[in-house]
C-alpha cells in the first residue's frame, strides 16, 4: 500500500478511537450538569420554604399574643360591666366587649389560617428536602462515574494523542490538511475501506476498474461522491455477493 495512504489509515484508526473514547463519557457530563441545576433550584426552594415557615410561625406567635391580650381586655370590660352606673356606661362597655369579641374571632381565624400555612410549608419543605437528598445522591453517583470514566479514558487518550503526534510527523502537509477537512465535514471519518465494492463511507458503488486500482494500492484515491480516502481491506471485500 502507498506509504502515505497507510499512514492515513492508521491516523484514521487513532482518530476514530479518540472519538469513541470521548463518546464513552456519554451523557454523563450533561446529566451531571442537569442534576447540579436541579439541586440548586431545590436548595433555593427549600430555603424559601424555610423562610415562609419561620415567618408564618412568627406571625402566629404574634397573633396568639394579640389574642391573649385582647382576651384579658375583654375580661376587664366584663368586670367593668358589673359596676356600671348608668345606661350610657353600660352601652359603652358592651360595645367594647363586642369589639373585643369580633377581634378575637378575627385573630382566631388568622391563627387557624397560619397553622394551615405552616402545615403546608412544612410538608412541602419535607418533600423538597427528600427530593433534594435524592438528587444529591444521584449527582454524587454521576460525578463519581464521570470522574472514573475520565480517569480511565485519560490514560488511553494520552497514549492515542502521542501516537497521533508521531503519525502527523509522517504525513505530507497538503494531504494532512485535506484529511482534517474531510474528517471534520464527514462526521470524523475521512479514510474508509472499500466494502463490497462500495465506498465504506457513503456506500456508493465503485467502478470495477477503479476498485482494482485501489486494490493495487499504488496511488491514493478518493470517493467521487463523498470525497473520503479509499483503501483496500481484504477482509471487507466480498464483491461476488
Ligand atoms: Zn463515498
Amino acid at each position: 500500500m502507498n506509504t502515505q495512504l497507510r499512514i492515513l489509515v492508521q491516523l484514521q484508526e487513532v482518530d476514530s478511537e479518540i472519538q469513541r473514547l470521548e463518546a464513552t463519557k456519554g451523557d454523563l457530563p450533561q446529566r451531571a450538569s442537569a442534576l447540579r441545576g436541579r439541586k440548586e433550584a431545590l436548595e433555593v426552594k427549600a430555603s424559601e420554604l424555610r423562610k415562609d415557615l419561620e415567618q408564618a410561625k412568627r406571625d402566629r406567635a404574634q397573633a396568639e399574643t394579640d389574642f391573649d391580650l385582647l382576651k384579658e381586655q375583654k375580661a376587664k370590660y366584663q368586670k367593668q360591666l358589673l359596676s356600671v352606673r348608668n345606661n350610657r356606661e353600660y352601652d359603652a362597655v358592651t360595645a367594647e366587649i363586642e369589639a373585643a369579641e369580633k377581634g378575637l374571632d378575627q385573630l382566631e381565624s388568622r391563627i387557624i389560617e397560619l397553622l394551615d400555612a405552616e402545615g403546608r410549608y412544612q410538608s412541602e419543605l419535607e418533600k423538597t428536602e427528600k427530593e433534594l437528598s435524592e438528587v444529591s445522591a444521584e449527582l454524587e453517583q454521576v460525578e463519581k462515574a464521570l470522574a472514573e470514566k475520565a480517569a480511565q479514558v485519560e490514560a488511553q487518550l494520552r497514549e492515542l494523542s502521542n501516537r497521533r503526534e508521531r503519525l502527523l510527523l509522517q504525513v505530507e502537509r497538503p494531504l494532512l490538511s485535506s484529511y482534517e477537512r474531510i474528517r471534520k465535514a464527514k462526521g470524523g471519518l475521512a479514510v474508509v475501506p472499500v466494502a463490497r465494492g462500495a465506498c465504506g463511507g457513503c456506500f456508493t458503488q465503485i467502478p470495477a476498474q477503479r476498485a482494482l486500482e485501489i486494490r493495487a494500492g499504488d496511488r491514493i484515491f478518493t470517493c467521487e461522491v463523498c470525497g473520503r480516502y479509499l483503501y483496500w481491506k481484504d477482509d471487507t471485500y466480498s464483491g461476488s455477493r
